[in-house]
């Protein structure tokens, strides 16, 4: 496995800021992931895994330990057709190509998640989810480097603790594994998920169900006019998705904001999230904010399409893009009270 140094990291992510790995090592199997490990620990040096790079902010001075791209293939396949086959994927994966496949194959389960850009083990680190599916629904094992004891391991749905964005990837347990391969159990010939509302908006005026196809066919089509799926110079989606999470707030808080906001002609949206909790659209937030679409700071800007996505518009330095980012929270927290919380994962800062 070759091992590079002083390797420019933006060239690796959606959002194309941030500066140099001191080492990169790219690694196309379990033995090359826990070669590049080694090669980590022989050197006290830290180390950060890379999927696509597609919810990544990396700092300007980049990062000072080694890089370690997961760019494990393995085939995907369905294997035995049965009512609840099993896709099992290599992390390395690129994640639309998998979901495609699985669309091709008839099986329901990831359609709404199609145009996600990113590998297949970026997926289960923040729970991915989009149009009213998450990947916690139908992940069945994910296998694993343990860094802890260098052993493999295979671990169930219930051990990953799936919640919204979350799981034990991105909170207990940090840093603790190298994802190396998903399984997804999905439904053979099953009907596609359209629960959420731009979708039934979508097909409101179409006769009889939606193929899964067709389903994801809508999903590329919506995300593709709110800049959410990755199209070559498109500045719009020069991005890391979503840039904030949906905050979930208790049920008091919601009522006591709703009634401030109402005083001055505003309805507050809000979802259900579970017994006392509501969730808030953090777009709505930011916009209400003052941050409206289209929105610039130097190279940093706001998406034209959509108000979540932090755009560099062309040269944008990791500091630009995180100096928006703090104005935009510090805007939302003076309005509303709310700390939002980013989406992606800071790198090197
Ligand atoms: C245009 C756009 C639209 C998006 N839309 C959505 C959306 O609708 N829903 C959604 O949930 N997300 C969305 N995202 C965010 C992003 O695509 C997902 O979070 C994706 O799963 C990240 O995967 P990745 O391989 O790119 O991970 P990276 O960005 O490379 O890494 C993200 C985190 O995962 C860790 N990681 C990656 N691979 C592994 C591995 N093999 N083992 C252990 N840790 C790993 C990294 O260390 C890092 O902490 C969007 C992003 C963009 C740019």
């Amino acid at each position: 496995m070759l091992i590079r140094e002083q390797v420019a990291l933006a060239p690796f992510t959606t959002l194309g800021v941030g500066g140099p790995a001191r080492y990169f090592a790219e690694t196309h199997s379990e033995a090359e992931v826990i070669e590049a490990v080694e090669f980590a620990r022989s050197r006290q040096l830290p180390l950060f895994v890379l999927g696509g790079g597609s919810n990544l902010v990396i700092a300007d001075k980049g990062f000072p330990g080694v890089v370690l791209k997961v760019a494990i293939s393995g085939s995907s396949s369905c294997t035995p057709p049965r009512k609840n086959p099993l896709f099992i994927a290599g992390a390395g994966v690129n994640w639309d190509t998998l979901v495609a496949q699985t669309v091709d194959a008839n099986c329901a389960g990831l359609e709404c998640l199609s145009g996600i850009p990113g590998t297949v083990g970026g997926t289960p680190v923040q729970n991915v989810g989009a149009y009213g599916q998450e990947v916690s629904q139908t992940i069945r094992e994910v296998r694993v480097l343990d860094l802890r004891s260098l052993q493999i391991e295979i671990l169930s749905n219930a051990e990953c603790s799936f919640t919204y964005r979350s799981s034990i990837f991105n909170t207990t347990e940090r840093d603790r594994y190298i994802i190396l391969q998903v399984s997804f159990a999905l439904h053979q010939d099953g009907k596609p998920s359209v629960r959420y509302a731009d979708l039934q908006k979508f097909f409101a005026s179409s006769t009889g169900d939606p193929t899964l196809a067709e389903v994801r066919a809508a999903v590329c089509e919506i995300r593709y006019r709110k800049a959410m799926l990755i199209v070559p110079g498109d500045e719009d989606a020069r991005s890391a998705g979503s840039f904030f999470k949906n905050p979930i707030v208790p049920q008091s808080f919601f009522e006591e904001l709703s009634a401030r906001v109402e005083s001055r002609g505003l309805q507050l949206p809000s979802y259900p999230a579970g017994d006392g909790f509501r969730k808030l659209p953090a777009a709505w937030l930011v916009e209400q904010a003052g941050f409206s679409r289209g929105y610039s700071k130097g190279a940093a800007g706001i998406s034209r399409r959509h108000a979540l996505a932090i755009v560099n518009r062309g040269g944008a330095t990791a500091a630009d893009i995180i100096a928006l980012k703090d104005e935009i929270q510090a805007g939302v927290l003076n309005e509303f009270g709310i700390e939002l919380q980013p989406e992606p994962v800071l790198v090197g800062f």
